[in-house]
């Protein structure tokens, strides 16, 4: 999933990619601090793991949203296509939403 912290010099947000799904899985992969260069800036950023957050996966989103519109256009003829058009977009968002809100609730001792 996608990770994001904001720079302490430009306080602007970063994001980067990560396979931890929490952030327990996050400490293990990069410890009790994310160390990276910002993007915008180029500082380097220290940031402790419970500053990083995480926000609805836009990418789930888009596929969910895509999809509705597909089916849409495939079962334009069969009476149920409103329901997809619209359920599937939302329970992507929700998917996503979710995913994010898993994230950022638990929070991490240092290790
Ligand atoms: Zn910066």
């Amino acid at each position: 999933m996608k990770l994001y912290y904001y720079c302490s010099s430009c306080k602007k947000e970063n994001s980067f990619n990560t396979k931890a799904s929490n952030r327990f899985e996050l400490q293990e992969e990069r410890g009790n601090h994310i160390n990276d260069r910002c993007n915008h800036c180029g500082t380097q950023v220290k940031r402790r793991v419970n500053r990083v957050h995480a926000k609805p996966d836009i990418k789930i989103v888009s596929i969910g949203l895509l999809l509705g519109i597909i089916s849409t256009i495939f079962l334009w003829n069969l009476g149920w296509i409103a329901t997809l058009t619209f359920s599937i977009p939302i329970l992507a968002f929700s998917y996503a939403s979710q995913q994010a809100n898993n994230f950022n609730k638990v929070m991490v001792d240092d290790k």
